[in-house]
């Protein structure tokens, strides 16, 4: 707390203030508001995936791993 009479407040997860908020814009798209002290919009949206939507992701995340995993292998047999 300052003279100005008040608190820098600082994201815990991306660790924004309200004067360098730029990786939530870029993130997000639009500045991040407060949520909860410590969280700011933009984390608060990045956490706030319902857990089916949450488990679709991770699994089309690991399918795209593991098919590019098995281009680069295909690509690998070719060259030899
Ligand atoms: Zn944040
Ligand atoms: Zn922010």
């Amino acid at each position: 707390m300052d003279a100005m009479g008040y608190s820098e407040e600082v994201c815990r997860v991306c660790g924004c203030t309200e004067f360098n908020c730029l990786q939530c814009i870029e993130k997000a798209g639009e500045p991040c508001h407060w949520v909860a002290p410590g969280l700011c919009s933009a984390c608060a949206d990045a956490g706030d995936m319902d857990p089916d939507e949450r488990a679709f992701h991770r699994e089309s995340t690991l399918q795209s791993i593991q098919d590019e995993l098995d281009e680069m292998q295909d690509r690998k047999a070719d060259q030899l």
